[in-house]
């Protein structure tokens, strides 16, 4: 049976430093130990990862329970889980409203890979992708991004590992914000959860294995990378404006040159921070040596990697991923031009869970369903 929202508890999970610290303040921690208690609390939220509040061994009795009393350490409902036979998990995620959000755990030999996601569904509609056809429902709170990856650590049993994201023992060592929507239109709440997963003492994820990708929102881009220091990535697809309007019609706004203007002044830019670009391979569209050497000549001067994509097809797609001997000539050419970019194996198709596959079944709500919605998440403190 549903608990109702007005009597289930709010979980800490997800919250900021400021949020925990506004939480105990309101439950009457003395401002003195204020800082000390933050301290505590944060390590066993995303250090250790502890279901209950009795787990809080340094945390003295009364204060666990008058926390236990007022929150919980829920996580994100898990309402479904497939596992590929490559060894890459999708979760689909109902959240408190209802709605569905899916994330996607991809293993390699030297790391784990987690996709998260920034919204349900997506304003944009880049033809390739299978998000784009869903119509935005809404924004996810700075908890709901960040409880994808605490949720995936309880699945994937990565706690205990507590160390730096690189220490070799850890499941999930990077994050891309490459699920569902498009982290630049949510850039508040995603600054939030990406400043909680690099925090030395919780999540500790290095800012150079997080990675947020954008279609190329150009005036979000300076200010994310001030406030997050993270690495970037870009779904540039095409070299020309007028291919680019088709593909990604965010690009009528914010053509390439923009774009690419504010590329260069990412912060921290350099051979050893470099910019991603990514290119998703379109049979006949976007694949061919004309293409390759615009693409070099396009990028010259700027510290990049090229990252290309097989397109991964869904149902009733418009196109078709190019053939593998294209892919590679395609390659060739980047590689000549001194670009490492291997053509990446797609992971995960066999549960559609591969880049551009994500579709939860969210259906879009009325301003007024949306209003009482939002409403109910504030209730729960969130
Ligand atoms: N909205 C952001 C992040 C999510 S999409 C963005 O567009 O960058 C993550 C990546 O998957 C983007 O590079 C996107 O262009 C790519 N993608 C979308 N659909 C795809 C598909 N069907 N096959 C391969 N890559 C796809
Ligand atoms: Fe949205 Fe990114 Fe898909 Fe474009 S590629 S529709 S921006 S999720």
């Amino acid at each position: 049976m549903e608990i109702s929202s007005e009597i289930r508890k709010p979980s800490l999970i997800g919250m900021t430093r400021a949020e925990l610290s506004a939480a105990l303040c309101a439950l009457g921690v003395p401002d003195k130990q204020l800082r000390m208690r933050v301290n505590q609390i944060w390590g066993w939220l995303y250090a250790h990862g502890v279901r209950e509040f009795d787990q809080m061994s340094n945390v003295a009795k009364d204060l666990r329970e008058n926390l236990a009393t007022h929150y919980s350490l829920a996580r994100l409902e898990l309402a479904d889980a497939q596992h590929s036979d490559d060894g890459t998990r999708k979760y689909l995620f109902r959240l408190d409203d209802g709605q569905l959000v899916e994330t996607v755990y991809i293993p390699e030999l030297d790391r784990g890979t987690l996709c998260v996601s920034s919204q349900v569904g997506c304003t944009l509609t880049c033809r390739f992708c299978h998000t784009g056809t869903q119509k935005l429902v809404r924004n996810l709170t700075a908890a709901e991004i960040t409880g994808q990856m605490v949720a995936a650590r309880d699945d994937l049993q990565d706690w205990g590992t507590a160390g730096p994201s690189n220490s070799g023992t850890r499941k999930v060592t990077n994050v891309v914000m490459m699920g569902m929507g498009e982290p630049l239109y949510n850039s508040d709440h995603v600054a939030e959860a990406l400043n909680v997963m690099s925090d030395g003492d919780g999540l500790s994820l290095s800012k150079r294995r997080i990675t947020l990708s954008t279609s190329g929102v150009v005036p979000e881009i300076p200010p994310m990378g001030e406030k997050t220091g993270v690495m970037l990535a870009i779904s540039l697809h095409a070299v020309s404006d007028e291919l680019r309007d088709e593909l990604v019609p965010l690009n009528k706004k914010y053509p390439i040159a923009e774009l690419l203007e504010a590329c260069r002044n990412w912060p921290g830019l350099s051979n050893a921070k470099r910019i991603t670009f990514e290119y998703v391979m379109l049979k006949d569209v976007n694949d061919s040596d004309d293409d390759a050497r615009a693409l070099v000549k396009l990028l010259a001067g700027i510290p990049a990697k090229i990252n290309l994509i097989p397109f991964n097809p869904w149902p009733g797609a418009p196109y078709q991923c190019s053939d593998d001997k294209r892919m590679q000539a395609f390659a060739d050419i980047v590689n000549r031009a001194g670009y490492a970019s291997p053509v990446r194996r797609p992971r995960g198709r066999d549960i559609m869970a591969a880049c551009g596959q994500l579709k939860s079944a969210s259906v879009k709500q009325s301003a007024a369903e949306r209003k009482k919605a939002e409403l109910a998440t504030r209730n729960l403190g969130r």
